[in-house]
């Protein structure tokens, strides 16, 4: 194993099927991850490997002449013939992950290729993933940014109907992400890697606290895995201002380890919380006024300070049952309906559907989540104790550079406490939101929130 490397990504991915003490069997479809310094030049050997001849290399139009131009160069010197086809450029905007955007791949893809070769970070990658399932063809990534932890996902995050959706996709076989390349990467994307793996301290918690309240399924063994991956990605932080690659490295080997995590347990509960609904509802927030949306990660970041202070604000109380049931005598549905209306525009009436569906803010099913809540109090609140203090988790993002406040990003304190107090209704995922609101005491948290920005 090269020296450099601290996780065995070779083993990660050949070991096979991890038989756990869960009750699962572990496993993840990513069969090559190449990290590392000059590990673009691997690429051909990851094509014979992967017993594929042609690829056709899709990339933005930002990506295309630093990333997208050097892995045409090492295609060329190992004489294997591409075909491309290049986002155009849209003046400053990113290119918005969409059904259009996938359906122009699918349109571009010359049939003689064999494989899709996504050159790019989050959106090109979501784009990537979903137009290969539907073309029915493996796809490969070479990472352009440290930006997030999805590389290695088998779901991609699209914009649908005027909202964010998470769709099922078939999982890249390989990802090759160059240190080197990497690190040459927009300054605000490698603050957004560092702002999605903080996302891990705060969602672990709600992992495990999910276990205890409603039973879903957990596995110490991964949840393991997803601490060495934060720990790995934060200790680069204070070198990114430099682009010290191994800094860079710490950063993107934590993030793919986090990524195979995911796959592990089929699902996105060991990598996602309530910090990542505040992104969710951020940018759901910036459709609805027709407004550009920040980096996903960046948003995240910004989540994971404030769940942090919840959680610390959290461990000092003593819920009782006769403060929700007062809560749940006076809920309001008008005042509900009205408040995602207010927020999300048409988007709200999705989330009032889903309410019909679920039947989450019924007396009688919140009653019984309290119960429970009250009757495990104590195991809950050593498990948020296990989160790092938000404060001097916060310093350590801040010795990135990034920003750490909504104020930073132009959000205002309402934007805040309106994700706060929507998180909860947009999608089924029992939240640290969910449990605040279930004990009755919404307002002081959104109290809380609204200071924090
Ligand atoms: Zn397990
Ligand atoms: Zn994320």
């Amino acid at each position: 194993m090269d020296k450099t490397k601290v996780f065995d990504f070779e083993r990660l991915t050949t070991f096979g099927e991890v038989d756990c003490a869960c009750g699962q069997k572990h496993s993840t479809d990513t069969k090559i991850l190449a990290v590392g310094r000059g590990v673009i030049e691997e690429l051909p050997d990851a094509l014979k490997k992967l017993n594929v001849k042609r690829p056709m290399i899709v990339s933005g139009s930002f990506v295309f002449p630093t990333v997208g131009e050097k892995v045409c160069m090492v295609l060329d010197k190992a004489n294997i013939e591409y075909s491309i086809f290049v986002f155009e450029s849209n003046g400053t905007k990113k290119l918005q992950p969409n059904e259009e955007a996938v359906t122009e791949i699918i349109e571009k893809f010359n049939p003689i290729c064999d494989i899709l070769l996504s050159v790019g970070s989050g959106s090109v990658s979501d784009v990537c993933k979903a137009a290969a399932t539907e073309l029915n063809v493996p796809q490969l990534t070479v990472g352009s940014a440290p930006s997030m932890d999805g590389y290695t996902s088998a779901s991609s995050s699209l914009e649908i109907n005027n909202t964010k959706a998470s769709v099922n996709v078939n999982a890249p076989v390989g990802i090759i992400c160059d240190v080197e390349l990497m690190a040459q990467a927009p300054m605000r994307l490698l603050w957004a890697g560092l702002g999605d793996i903080a996302a891990k301290t705060c969602s672990l918690c709600e992992w495990e606290m999910a276990s205890v309240i409603k039973g879903e399924h957990y596995c110490p063994y991964t949840a393991n895995m997803v601490k060495l991956s934060y720990e790995r990605s934060l200790s680069g932080a204070p070198g990114i201002p430099e682009r010290n690659l191994d800094s860079v490295q710490a950063v993107i080997e934590g993030l793919l380890l986090s990524g195979v995590c995911m796959s592990y347990v089929n699902s996105s509960r060991p990598a996602s919380g309530l910090e990542h609904y505040f992104s969710h509802c951020w940018e759901m927030m910036a459709i609805a006024r027709g407004k550009e949306y920040d980096l996903h990660g960046i948003y995240v970041g910004i989540g994971t300070v404030i769940t942090l202070n919840i959680f610390k604000k959290l461990r000092y109380l003593r819920p009782d049952r006769a403060r929700a049931e007062k809560a749940a005598a006076e809920f309001d549905r008008d005042t509900w309906e009205a408040r995602l209306r207010r927020v999300f525009k048409s988007t709200a009436e999705s989330f009032i559907a889903l309410e019909d569906k679920l039947r989450k803010n019924d007396s009688k099913n919140r009653m019984q989540r309290v119960d429970k809540i009250l009757e495990k109090w104590d195991k809950l609140v050593e498990i948020l104790e296990k989160a790092p203090d938000p404060e001097e988790f916060e310093a350590v993002l801040r010795s990135s550079g990034m920003p750490t406040r909504a104020s930073e990003i132009g959000l205002s304190a309402d934007d805040v406490a309106d994700a706060f107090v929507c998180s909860r209704d947009t999608r089924e995922k029992y939240l640290i939101s969910s449990l605040i609101w279930d004990i009755g005491y919404m307002d002081e948290f959104e109290a809380l929130v609204k200071e924090l920005v």
